[in-house]
C-alpha cells in the first residue's frame, strides 16, 4: 500500500464550542449551555435567558 503523502483529514470539530451561561427563566436553574439552543438541565426548558 503507497501511501497519499499527505494525513488524512480527522474530522476535528471547529473550535468554536464554547460553552455560555444561561439562566432557565423556568425554574432559575443556571448552567453552561452549548449550542444556539440550550436546554435546562433541571426542567429540560429551551426557555432560557444568556447571561
Ligand atoms: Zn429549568
Amino acid at each position: 500500500m503507497c501511501s497519499v503523502g499527505g494525513p488524512t483529514d480527522i474530522d476535528l470539530p471547529p473550535d468554536r464550542v464554547t460553552a455560555k451561561d444561561y439562566r432557565c427563566k423556568e425554574c432559575g436553574e443556571r448552567f453552561k449551555g452549548i449550542g444556539k439552543r440550550p436546554m435546562c438541565p433541571s426542567c429540560q426548558s429551551e426557555d432560557v435567558t444568556e447571561l
